[in-house]
């Protein structure tokens, strides 16, 4: 499974939309979520460049039938699930078709009177909603890096990967009813922690609020029950890739995670960015993951580069940050490039007992970490409160406070090939409900 060549990234290409120097969403990207304007209702929509071309207007026009039959219902939809269902060949199709109508010198949009107007506009006016709705959510932990340090941090002296890690990969089943689109605020989550283990545990707001910065697939036909998804027709049912930020409350973790896992320390949000970009647009930038010892079991083996060369970062601005004109502070820039367990193996594995996946489920990586300091936890940056972030207003973090703003990013290529961005993922910490 080479890198095939595809016109649609093809670095030469350009649109006659204006794409600035620096964008996360030039014509090789095209990227999709649900926008809406006014009073519209939510529908499918495309980025390029500042701008969003709302495809329920292009479907409207006729535009769009010969790649996607039955394009007005599936684009006026306020979710992509149902362009999820259709498949890779439909997914391949409308990409084609999308960047032949945005291309320099294609002439169909704008031959449409009224057309551009009502379906180009900035990309400031779109309101985002949720891309998808989340079906199941898995979350995995597919960072060594990040596995390695959490056992150093939990378990010091012990050896700290568990004997499972390199043969499985580590996940649960995370709640998907509290996954949020970037912008929506999170609130400090109430629950039980026992700070001192001889004093009986207490009720309360969390006072370890973490991230976790991590990449989320989501997931296209599904398979039947009983049937498992091979690692080697993953690239059939893995539409695209949105960032992810999984909150934390590391205080109600860790004293409700035994015996059983992450349950509500975890479950009360999950913000994912609004555009979900393809697997096609990430093709250029396919790479080895590291090697594999020892080698998985024959379910879990891939053929082909599986790993995806994205750089990430997170940004922290506090309010008092904010309201003293200091920029956010990037605290972390890992890439996802290295993670021990890929995709296909994620999948293959989530399914292997036969378990169903559906249109719109979301698969997160865990907690992507490099070598220090390129991190994505702030239990991490900060071992654990010994060495605290210093704000540049003075200030200093371990874990996050109320109008903290956490903003993560990510993207492939630039310096010359296309940049493949993914927008950002934002949510600002507000206070805890009585
Ligand atoms: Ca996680």
């Amino acid at each position: 499974m080479g890198t095939a060549f595809n016109a649609t990234t093809d670095g030469a290409l350009r649109s006659w939309v204006d794409v600035p120097d620096g964008s996360d969403f030039p014509i090789q990207n095209m990227p999709l979520g649900i926008i809406a304007r006014a009073c519209e209702s939510p529908r499918v929509g495309v980025a390029i460049g500042d701008s969003v071309l709302d495809l329920a207007v292009v479907a409207e026009a006729g535009l769009l039938d010969d790649a996607l039959p039955g394009a007005r219902a599936i684009l006026t939809c306020g979710t992509l699930n149902a362009f999820l269902a259709r498949g890779r060949a439909a997914w391949s199709a409308v990409r084609a078709r999308l960047s032949m109508l945005l291309a320099a010198g294609n002439e169909e949009l704008r031959g449409v009177p009224g057309l551009t107007e009502r379906a180009l506009y900035p990309r400031t006016q779109a309101r985002m909603h949720l891309p998808f709705e989340v079906g199941d959510y898995v979350d995995f932990y597919s960072s060594i890096e990040h596995a390695t340090n959490l056992g150093r941090l939990f378990r010091p002296g012990a050896e700290p990967l568990m004997p499972n890690y390199r043969h499985i990969p580590i996940g649960y089943h995370g709640r998907s009813s509290t996954i949020v689109v970037s912008g929506t605020p999170i609130v400090r989550p109430n629950g039980q922690r026992r700070p001192d283990p001889q004093q009986p545990p207490l009720f309360g707001p969390s006072g370890a609020l973490d991230i976790e910065l991590e990449v989320g697939f989501v997931t296209g036909p599904g398979n039947a029950l009983g049937m498992p998804i091979l690692s080697s027709s993953a690239r059939e049912h893995i539409y695209g890739m949105v960032l992810v930020n999984d909150w934390s409350a590391r205080d109600i973790q860790a004293w409700e995670y035994q015996p059983l896992g992450p349950f509500l320390g975890k479950s009360f949000a999950t913000s994912i960015s609004p555009w979900v970009v393809s697997l096609d647009a990430l093709e250029p930038f396919r790479v080895e993951g590291p090697r594999q010892e020892p080698e998985p079991l024959p379910y879990l083996r891939t053929s082909g580069a599986w790993n995806y060369a994205i750089s990430l970062r997170v940004e922290l601005q506090s309010a008092q940050m904010a309201r003293s004109g200091h920029a956010p502070l990037t605290l972390s820039q890992p890439s996802f490039q290295g993670m021990y367990w890929n995709m296909a193996q994620q999948l293959a594995h989530a399914t292997a007992n036969g378990a169903v996946v559906r249109p719109g489920d979301l698969f997160a990586s865990g907690t992507v970490s490099e070598a220090k300091p390129n991190f994505g936890s702030l239990i991490e940056l900060t071992w654990r409160g010994t060495h605290p972030i210093v704000l540049p207003d003075g200030t200093q973090r371990v874990f996050l406070e109320d109008g903290d703003t956490v903003r993560l990013l990510g993207h492939a290529g630039g310096d010359g090939v296309p940049r493949i961005g993914f927008g950002e993922v934002s949510g600002r910490i507000v206070e805890a409900r009585v």
